[in-house]
């Protein structure tokens, strides 16, 4: 099967004044659909920028992203909305990317309103859908974020990147700032949600017990590039 991400050379440079930086210097890999590509390494190693690059976020110095087949870094504003729709992130601590005016539901509805797809009711429906999905209690719905636990915080931060459908995830650190014992449950999470419906997940992490179970393939990121490839059977299989 064709990859559902490929990149090619992919280069992200920043001005500093320190000079020029090279974040992100010529990586390139791909993903297949419904697989997760693990990228560890260091802090400050270039893993969240590849991450925000991939996903536009922020735009690439220089490379090529293939999404589904087709460079996604030369598409018209029109066709990268879609994209940017089926392309989402799940950040480290959600409580710094949730708005701490939103109500559970708002945050989880938000996306389905801002992309006008979607009538009333069946926003409502369908926020009701993603709650029962990532195991938010719908009690909770009118609670604001600082109100929850991180584990729950973390449920509704990858409830609001699943609003859309999207076909890849980036998870930038996701369990990263929760208690271990939270940890498993969202990583269960995401495997559950994985097994359902197919996504494919980049998950970028500087802890290597974290992406060991979940990942088919690891990648170890230096100063910018991805210096080794394996697969989890290889990086832990005893000599
Ligand atoms: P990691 O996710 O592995 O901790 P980052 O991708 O956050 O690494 O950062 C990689 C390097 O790029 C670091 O040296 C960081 O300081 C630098 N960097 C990240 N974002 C910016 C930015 N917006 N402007 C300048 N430098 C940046
Ligand atoms: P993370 O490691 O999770 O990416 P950081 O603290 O490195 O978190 O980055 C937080 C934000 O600051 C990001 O938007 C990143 O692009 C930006 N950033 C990181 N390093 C620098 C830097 N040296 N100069 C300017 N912005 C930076």
């Amino acid at each position: 099967a064709a990859p559902l991400l490929e990149v090619k050379h992919l280069k992200k440079y920043f001005n500093t004044p320190k000079g020029m930086l090279h974040a992100v210097d010529d990586v390139s890999f791909s993903i297949e659909k419904g697989r997760t590509m693990g990228v560890v390494g260091e802090s400050g190693c270039g893993k969240s920028t590849l991450g925000r690059t991939i996903i536009h976020l922020q735009d690439s110095t220089d490379g090529q992203i293939f999404f589904e087949g087709k460079d996604i870094t030369r598409v018209k504003k029109k066709e990268l909305h879609r994209i940017n729709e089926e392309m989402q992130i799940v950040f480290q601590d959600p409580f710094s990317s949730l708005n701490p005016r939103m109500t559970v539901e708002e945050v989880i509805a938000e996306p389905l309103e801002i992309s006008h797809r979607f009538k009333r009711g069946e926003i409502q429906d369908e926020t009701e859908r993603i709650m029962e999905l990532v195991g938010i209690d719908e009690r909770l719905r009118h609670s604001y974020p600082h109100e929850l636990d991180g584990g729950r915080r973390q449920r509704v931060g990858i409830g609001r990147a699943l609003a859309l459908n999207p076909k890849f995830i980036v998870c930038d650190e996701p369990v990263s700032a929760l208690d271990v014992s939270i940890q498993a449950q969202v990583l269960n999470l995401l495997q559950d949600l994985q097994e359902k419906s197919g996504i494919t997940y980049m998950f970028v992490t500087h802890d290597l017990s974290v992406v060991k179970h979940i990942s088919n393939n690891i990648c170890v990121m230096y100063l910018g590039q991805l210096v080794e490839t394996a697969s989890s059977g290889e990086l832990f299989a005893h000599p």
